[in-house]
């Protein structure tokens, strides 16, 4: 086991990529809280296998995309731990749709953007501030440098991007731009937060076996049979954890703002 034994808030925990997160954070030693919209007993299933692990896993009901919702993910998360080491944004919705661009709706693209970039945004912001004053209460000093003999493990916000932003699908078009919002939203918190001593990171997905992707299958399954992807076969769940327990266990301490690419090798340019 891990000697870590830090606090990690994910959200969208329950199914997919973030069950996948939580499991191995807990595995790694991290203290997890996690938000799931709908699917209670989904959490529960993460929750207890996450349990195994020995730490103690919180799921918490929160619809990201209100202030609400966050503001009471944030406060469970308080309340039970005293504070957020990791923050991983890992919630996401596709449209309910895919509907051409020429015809999408205000609706959908509220729905998606309010889901996958201003919640997100505004997590971010709140879960900043708590990062800044825990720090400032322990009063440990700002970008540390390494010790050899102590690995350091920098408070950290985690998002889960898309290869959806910077490859056109016209057929959900808003998803698209929700990814390349979060992908600036790295860029920005990178640079705002350095100075306080926090680290931010995208992990960004390939095809990745999940609910979101099963009513396209069978298109990915051709595609990836027909050479889409460099290393030929679907990504997993657990490909997207192992990048995410990397960075949050300090593997790149003088690095931030990067994005890690999780994806097969989608995003190399072939001849
Ligand atoms: P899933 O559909 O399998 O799971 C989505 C998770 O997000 C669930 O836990 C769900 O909760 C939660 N969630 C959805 N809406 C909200 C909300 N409003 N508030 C709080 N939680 C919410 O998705 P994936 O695991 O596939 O995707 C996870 C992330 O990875 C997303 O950001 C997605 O965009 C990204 N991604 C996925 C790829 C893929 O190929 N699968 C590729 C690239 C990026 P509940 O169970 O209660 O509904």
């Amino acid at each position: 086991m891990s000697e870590i034994e830090k606090v990690a808030l994910v959200t969208g925990g329950s199914r997919g990529i973030g069950r996948a997160i939580v499991i191995a954070l807990a595995q790694a030693g991290w203290e997890v809280v996690f938000s799931y919209h709908q699917n209670a007993q989904a959490a529960e299933e993460t929750a207890q296998a996450a349990r195994q692990a020995g730490r103690e896993v919180l799921p918490v009901q929160a619809d990201i995309a209100e202030e609400a919702g966050r503001e009471r993910l944030v406060n469970a998360a308080l309340e039970a731990f005293g504070g957020i080491d990791l923050l991983v944004n890992n919630a996401g919705i596709a449209p309910r749709s895919r509907v051409d661009l020429l015809e999408m709706t205000r609706e959908s693209f509220d729905e998606v953007m309010d889901t996958n970039l201003k919640g997100p945004f505004f997590l971010t912001q709140r879960v900043a501030r708590v990062m800044i004053e825990q720090a400032r209460a322990l009063q440990s000093p700002v970008q540390a440098p390494p010790d050899e003999s102590s690995p350091v493990v920098m408070p950290m916000i985690i998002n889960i991007g898309s290869i959806s932003a910077y490859a056109s699908s016209t057929n959900r078009g808003e998803y698209c731009l929700s990814k390349a919002g979060v992908s600036m939203m790295t860029a920005l918190f990178a640079d705002r937060l350095a100075g306080e001593g926090i680290l931010v990171y995208e992990v960004r997905p390939g095809i990745i076996m999940t609910d979101m992707t099963a009513a396209a299958q069978s298109k990915y399954d051709r595609l990836i049979q027909e050479g889409l992807l460099p290393i030929r076969r679907w990504g997993m769940p657990e490909d997207i954890a192992r990048a995410v327990t990397a960075l949050a266990g300090g593997a790149l301490p003088y690095s931030t703002g990067e994005i890690i690419n999780v994806d097969g090798g989608f995003h190399l340019r072939r001849l």
